[in-house]
């Protein structure tokens, strides 16, 4: 009786999902900046990882974390995404946006859509409410439309501005993050690089390429799309991650490819489903705000050495 009592106490067990804690990396691109702006960066990227911890706290998912903390980067209007994104070269904004579920294996994309000003909410509507992943240009548009009239997100009035940005190249945004229950997401959101012709799309709205989620390990990419591209870097990253790499080696590797294969010039941040994080880079700067449960505030860094700060 008594082993019987212990076998459905440790089924049951077995049946609800093991807390762990929840951690949030967010970017705020791979490229330089003037040292007089870091402080407003700094701020955005705290606010952002700040805000995406809190949905985790309350339960949210890694998914809504991630949207969240990117849609507070795009609302900041200091990185070339959303509010602050960069005219192409015949002077008009097109946004480009993903969304990816690790554990669904599933994503949400959104590439070239003009007079919006939060793709990620956009991608997130892609993932939920469509049977497809990838939506581009007046299709994408229409679905936006769609969304807003469904109150799916409140949308606010189109307000890209086309600003002058503070990079010097291009600091696309991007977020990846592990919940309580283990579950991993990645997101990100650009206009891509200043001056790009009209229609070029680079690395972040492409699964596997920009970023990529599945149960083991979730990964964000910034800086040069086409070298990214060309090794499909968060894949990879992920990829050594499932092969037994801690998620600060398959950093490393990844940089190495990086840096073997091509002309480089990018970065990117990593946590697997333990919540170790990976940061790596070759540019100046990638401003990073990491949040976690052992954390009072949330760490952030211009030029981030994590783990040891
Ligand atoms: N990877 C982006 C692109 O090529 C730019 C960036 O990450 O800053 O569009």
């Amino acid at each position: 009786m008594l082993s019987r009592y212990f076998f459905l106490v440790g089924t049951w067990l077995r049946l609800v999902p093991e807390m762990r804690r929840p951690v949030i990396v967010v970017h705020g691109g791979a490229t330089s900046f003037k040292e007089s702006d870091h402080p407003a960066i700094l701020e955005a990227v705290r606010r952002a990882s700040s805000k995406g911890y809190a949905v985790m706290l309350e339960r949210g998912t890694a998914l809504e974390a991630v949207e969240a903390a990117v849609w507070v980067m795009e609302d900041s209007g200091l990185f070339t995404a959303g509010r602050g994104a960069a005219p192409n070269a015949e002077g008009f904004v097109e946004l480009d946006a993903i969304i990816m579920d690790g554990n669904r294996l599933e994503s949400g994309a959104v590439m070239a859509v003009r007079g919006i000003t939060h793709p990620i909410s956009l991608a997130r509507y892609v993932l939920e409410r469509t049977p497809n992943m990838q939506f581009v240009a007046d299709g994408a548009i229409r679905l936006y439309e769609k969304m807003v009239r469904e109150g799916y997100r409140e949308e606010v009035a189109p307000g890209v501005t086309g600003m002058t940005p503070l990079a010097e190249g291009c600091d696309t945004v991007g977020a990846v993050a592990v919940d309580l229950y283990g579950r991993l997401a990645s997101a990100a959101s650009t206009s891509g690089w200043t001056g790009k012709l009209p229609g070029r799309v680079g690395d972040t709205p492409i699964v596997g390429a920009g970023v990529y989620a599945n149960e083991v390990a979730a990964a964000c990419c910034t800086g040069r799309g086409e070298q990214i591209l060309r090794i499909t870097m968060a894949r990879m990253a992920v990829h050594y991650v499932e092969e037994g790499s801690t998620v600060r080696d398959a950093t490393h590797n990844i940089m190495r490819v990086l840096r073997d294969r091509t002309t480089g010039e990018a970065g990117l941040i990593m946590v697997d489903s333990q919540g170790d994080v990976g940061i790596g880079f070759d540019t100046p700067y990638l401003p990073v705000g990491v949040m976690a449960g052992d954390l009072d505030e949330p760490w952030v860094s211009m030029r981030p050495s994590w783990p040891s700060g």
